[in-house]
């Protein structure tokens, strides 16, 4: 059997472990290339090391150094920075986790596509900024983007062998996050801390707090009309506890495919890394004989604005996708700082939203790497100028 050659960018972070996990277990089936992460340089250069990888990369040109100390002996090139990543991303290779959270994870996955590899996409950032351009590189290069958002992957499993013109609608599943039974009164008192902690499922500290919000379930949104090209009144939110049951799709004549499986994420990752085939993988079987009573129901709106918000912004359309991450991910900054409150994440978005809009030429303009980075700057200077000057923010 020929090696897979792979490639983890966020090899550090919650998903690039669970990867990494998946890899070690067949260890002779795969050929590690370039592995990245940010200041955590231990583990970064522990993986490197016994994966045998080829380069090691750190986001932060100020940890070359230990890096390199790390990595002294073994072979293994070390690089920093933004450049470096760029170059590791161009080398070929089969198949590339995209596990950097936020869009610093959208160029390493052009790259990716452009040289041919499938892309399998944790980070959804880039798909909610710039997913035509994503699916465009794809198709020019003859690369593939498979999801591995438990959802998506979900989705894209009950979709196997089916027509995506007689789907009738896809509904998404969210656990409700920290808050799920918080009234809106007390949503305002929110602390980081409480936000941190997530019932069901263990991941980066920033995805965990997006799903207190919801902003999470709103990109995930979102990331459902790039994947599958559905129209936006086909996709639907349904707060369901429980986290087995990941997604749903509706057919035409009414039937309801799902997804079930326990909240492991190795699940998704090992279904995109072995596609199309299944492998065994080592996640926990669910015996729905005990498992919990399954329940469901529709989201309130208004203790989740961020979900509305992502309505709004596929009706717009354009480059909407790229300032409503910008924006997010920078509410998101003030709020882990301490300098904004848990609600005050999705007025200050809505309102940058706004004023993008405003803006000639920014939203509505064509759909390239310049125009998504120009809108995604606007966003967050526009959240760091308000933040600054309204005195209703520390
Ligand atoms: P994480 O915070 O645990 O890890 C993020 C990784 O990105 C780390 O390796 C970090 O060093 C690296 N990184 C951070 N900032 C960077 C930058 N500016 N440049 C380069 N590298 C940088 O995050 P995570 O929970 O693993 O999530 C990763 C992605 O996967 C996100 O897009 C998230 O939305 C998505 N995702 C995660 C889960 C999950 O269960 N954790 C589930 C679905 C989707
Ligand atoms: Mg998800």
């Amino acid at each position: 059997m020929v090696a897979k050659r792979v490639s983890i960018f966020g090899a550090t972070g919650s998903i690039g472990q669970n990867t990494i996990d998946l890899i070690r277990r067949d260890r002779p089936g795969y050929n590690i290339v370039a592995l990245s992460g940010g200041r955590n340089i231990a583990q970064l250069a522990c993986d490197a090391i016994d994966l045998q990888a080829d380069i090691a990369i750190t986001a932060f040109e100020d940890l070359l150094e230990p890096l390199r100390v790390a990595l002294t002996g073994t072979g293994i090139e070390a690089a920093a920075g933004q450049t470096a990543l760029i170059e590791a991303a161009s080398r070929p290779v089969d198949w590339v986790m995209s596990a950097i959270v936020g869009i610093a994870g959208l160029l390493p996955g052009l790259k990716a596509l452009e040289q041919g590899a499938t892309l399998a996409l944790a980070n959804k950032e880039s798909l909610v900024c710039a997913g035509a351009l994503l699916k465009e590189t794809a198709s020019k290069h003859n690369a593939r983007i498979l999801p591995v958002d438990s959802e998506h992957s979900a989705i894209f499993q009950a979709l196997v062998g089916e027509d995506i013109t007689e789907v009738e609608r896809i509904i998404i599943t969210a656990s409700g996050g920290a808050f799920r039974d918080w009234p809106l009164e007390r949503l305002k008192t929110a602390t980081l801390a409480q936000a941190s902690s997530h019932p069901n499922w263990d991941m980066g500290q920033r995805i965990t707090i997006d799903s207190a919000s919801m902003f999470n379930k709103a990109l995930e949104v979102i990331e459902t009309k790039e994947f599958f090209g559905v129209d936006p009144t086909q996709i639907e939110v349904l707060v369901h506890p429980q986290s087995l049951v990941h997604a749903l799709v509706g057919f035409k004549d009414g039937a309801l495919m799902s997804h079930l499986g326990a909240p492991d994420m190795r699940h998704a990752i090992g279904y995109a890394l072995h596609w199309p085939q299944r492998k065994d993988l080592p996640v926990q079987r669910l015996d729905l004989g005990t498992a919990p009573a399954l329940e469901f129901y529709a989201p309130d709106l208004e203790r989740y604005p961020a979900l509305r918000l992502s309505y709004e912004v596929m009706s717009k359309g354009g480059l909407s996708g790229a300032a409503f991450n910008g924006a997010k991910e920078r509410v998101l900054d003030h709020f882990i700082a301490g300098r904004i409150g848990f609600l005050d994440m999705a007025s200050l978005v809505e309102t940058v939203l706004e004023q993008a809009d405003a803006q000639t030429g920014l939203i509505e303009t064509a759909m390239s790497l310049d125009n998504v980075m120009r809108t995604d700057h606007f966003a967050r200077t526009e959240v760091d100028r308000i933040v600054s000057t309204s005195t209703t923010y520390k």
